[in-house]
């Protein structure tokens, strides 16, 4: 006889926040992580070991609105629904643009994204370098993370277990005035997971690196981001000298570790994560 499971679909956040309260459950947004996680022999459904708590229809996780400069996002809303909205940043839905392929994009949301917390996840590099902070609500009331102190690794998040991620703030978005770029490596152009995932993010005030900020996926753990190196290159004239770029690469050839899987070597991913460094430092240089 198959085995039951309990599922819970509550019409408000305020109730579904309630269960998860009483007792721990899988959070069930669009389920295109969760169901290859526990996904069981061919024909079999899926062995979730816990009451599963759907939210994907909630409407309070589904608004993305402007407040201020600020633009925030529903941790519910899919990719297929982010892409038409014109609120969402163009490097943004680059990267959306690139996640798998359309069926997938109608189900997976951006808030599963951050909380399966592959290094690999499409949209992570983009919201480190926007500098995303995580709006986390629970019976208790909400609290507001930095996505880099939020990511502790592969499917490891900074997560009470029964608060929710609701929304995903990108500060000061329209302020930036920054030149912003997307680019992942795979096997092919859709539907393929990126062997290697790079971000960049520079704003030039009279000719000098005003701010700057590079994060790289699927070279460890988590999104690699120095503020350290980043801080090297503020101030710097553009277009940035060939010492400088050689200077900066050198210094994250040290840092970026990656590892051999199924996807990829170490050093076919080294070797373009740093080429992708060098590609966008001078990419404002000429
Ligand atoms: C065929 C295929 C291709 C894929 N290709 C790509 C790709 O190219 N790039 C890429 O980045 N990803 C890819 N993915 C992975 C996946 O589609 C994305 O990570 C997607 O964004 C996950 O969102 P979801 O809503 O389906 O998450 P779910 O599977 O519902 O949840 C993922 C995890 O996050 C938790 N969670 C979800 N929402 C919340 C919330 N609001 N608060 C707290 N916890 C929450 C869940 O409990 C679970 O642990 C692919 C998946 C498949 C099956």
């Amino acid at each position: 006889m198959a085995e039951k499971i309990t599922a819970y679909r509550f019409d408000c956040l305020a109730d579904t926040l309630s269960q998860m309260n009483r007792e721990t459950c899988t959070i069930f947004a669009g389920g295109t992580d969760i169901m290859v996680l526990h996904k069981h022999r061919r024909g079999v459904p899926p062995k979730i070991p816990m009451p599963m708590v759907f939210i994907d229809h909630l409407s309070e996780l589904k608004q993305v609105y402007q407040n201020n400069d600020d633009l925030h996002i529903g941790a519910c809303c899919t990719y297929s629904e982010l892409l038409e909205n014109p609120l969402i940043p163009f490097a943004l839905k680059q990267a959306m643009k690139t996640i798998a392929a359309p069926a997938i994009r109608n189900r997976g949301t951006l808030g599963g994204n951050i909380c399966n917390a592959s290094p690999a996840g499409d949209t992570l590099p983009l919201l480190y370098v926007y500098n995303a902070k995580l709006l986390l609500r629970s019976v208790n009331g909400e609290r507001l993370v930095e996505i880099r102190d939020f990511v502790q690794g592969p499917r490891r998040v900074q997560r009470l277990h029964n608060e929710l991620l609701t929304e995903i703030i990108l500060p000061s978005v329209w302020k930036e005035d920054a030149y912003v770029i997307f680019e992942k490596v795979g096997n092919r152009h859709a539907d393929a997971i990126a062997k290697v995932s790079f971000a960049g993010f520079i704003r030039i005030r009279k000719d000098r690196i005003d701010d700057i900020r590079l994060a790289f996926g699927a070279v460890g753990p988590t999104i690699l981001r120095s503020v350290d190196m980043e801080k090297k290159l503020l101030g710097k004239m553009i277009p940035l000298a060939d010492s400088d770029i050689a200077a900066i690469v050198a210094d994250f050839a040290k840092m970026i570790r990656p590892i051999d899987d199924q996807r990829s070597t170490a050093v076919y991913r080294k070797t373009v994560a740093l080429n992708l460094l060098r590609y966008f430092l001078s990419l404002k240089s000429s």
